[in-house]
């Protein structure tokens, strides 16, 4: 029979789980329902009162790892504090978020006890009646033009959930007794220290996974305009001010990131890590706006994972137009972002 544990962690507080670990909670307790498995929560945090209590009545059993030596994301005091709470729970399935502070330890952690590991999983399904006991878990490849179904008869199978793909977790919160489920853990002799972060500041970073909506900007937005100018610079100021009042995303696509290497009128706060599509990223949203861009298939088939998909274009035969987008609007993105902006002041 299957048990499972679900390794999750805190955010920079120290004491409270990101978004990701709630996101991986539920899908944990999901997993756990339907194949009838005990479920195990495990918390790495320096302070584990608050992360505790906010899961408690998510899984029957809550197993800890807390202290200063795990206020920061390092190699070796992680990769111990996994080790340590699967030892504890020795589960079959260990699902965790795949956090860069996850991603970076896992597979050691996997490795260290004789088990295996999935990465990027979407979805995780099972418990049909056919077979109750079978796990299958999701994952895209080929940049996520093919989804492929894994299933594994090894143990114990590490599965690192992306981010997007559940629900976090928001059962009632309780008053947890952190003494009662804290673990012990040996740790190896530390050499890394985290001195501080440097990090850009809010305005300045652009990129924003958690946001409701991903602004595409495409290459038209520094292309001539019906008055035969260019308008680079009052083109970067509706993008930003939008980015500013909405709080969205900011993807682009390849032909405006790529102006920067030809020395031509580029917007600065653009780099290739904005680039969304086939060469690019496939970030998760639940809605997408596009404008000034085309809405070509290599650049489209980055937006598989945005829920509601609008474009502004002043072509009507764009690709958004040819059943890519729910709504396209056939207009001037200089337009309509200025009256978006507008709106978007006035109600604020
Ligand atoms: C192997 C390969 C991989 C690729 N990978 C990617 C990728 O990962 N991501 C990606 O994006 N592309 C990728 N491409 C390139 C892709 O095919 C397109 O060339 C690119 O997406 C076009 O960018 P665009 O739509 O911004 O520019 P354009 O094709 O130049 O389109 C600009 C659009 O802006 C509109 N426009 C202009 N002014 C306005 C205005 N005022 N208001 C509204 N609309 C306006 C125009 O009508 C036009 O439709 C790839 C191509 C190849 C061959």
């Amino acid at each position: 029979m299957e048990s499972i544990l679900v390794l999750t962690h805190a955010d920079e507080s120290g004491s409270a789980l990101t978004r990701h670990s709630l996101e991986a909670v539920t899908a944990g307790k999901e997993l756990a329902a339907r194949l009838g498995a005990p479920l195990t929560i495990g918390i790495v945090a320096a302070d584990a009162n608050r992360a505790a209590s906010a899961v408690m009545h998510a899984g029957p059993r809550l197993l800890a790892v807390r202290g200063e030596a795990f206020a920061q994301a390092r190699f070796a005091s992680d990769a111990a504090a996994c080790e340590a709470l699967w030892r504890a729970a020795q589960a079959t399935i260990v699902v965790a978020p795949q956090s860069s502070r996850f991603a970076r330890v896992m597979a050691a952690v996997a490795h260290r006890l004789g088990g295996v590991i999935d990465t990027h999983i979407a979805a995780l399904a099972g418990g049909d009646s056919a077979d109750v006991t079978r796990l299958e878990a999701t994952r895209w490849f080929y940049r996520q033009r093919i989804e492929a179904v894994v299933t594994r008869t090894a143990r114990p199978w590490f599965l690192l959930l992306d981010s997007g793909t559940h629900e976090p977790y928001a059962g009632e919160a309780g008053n947890a007794q952190v003494d009662e489920i804290a673990i012990a853990v040996e740790l190896p002799a530390l050499r890394t220290e985290v001195t501080g972060f440097r990090a850009p500041t809010q305005d300045e970073q652009t990129i924003r996974p958690d946001a409701k909506l991903l602004f595409v900007a495409g290459a038209g937005w520094t292309k001539k305009q019906p008055d035969g100018a260019v308008h680079v610079e009052e083109a970067g100021k509706l993008i930003l001010g939008f980015l500013r009042a909405s709080g969205a995303s900011l993807g682009s696509s390849k032909s405006l990131v790529d102006q920067g290497g030809e020395g031509a009128s580029v917007l600065p706060f653009l780099t290739h890590l904005n680039q969304v599509g086939q060469t690019g990223a496939t970030p998760r949203h639940p809605k997408g706006l596009s404008t000034c861009c085309h809405g070509e298939e290599p650049h489209v088939v980055g937006w598989r994972f945005i829920g509601e998909r609008r474009a502004i274009s002043l072509d009507a035969n764009c690709g958004w137009t040819r059943g890519k987008a729910d709504v396209v609007y056939i207009a001037d993105a200089f337009q309509v972002m200025a009256k978006v902006n507008e709106l978007l002041k006035v109600g604020s």
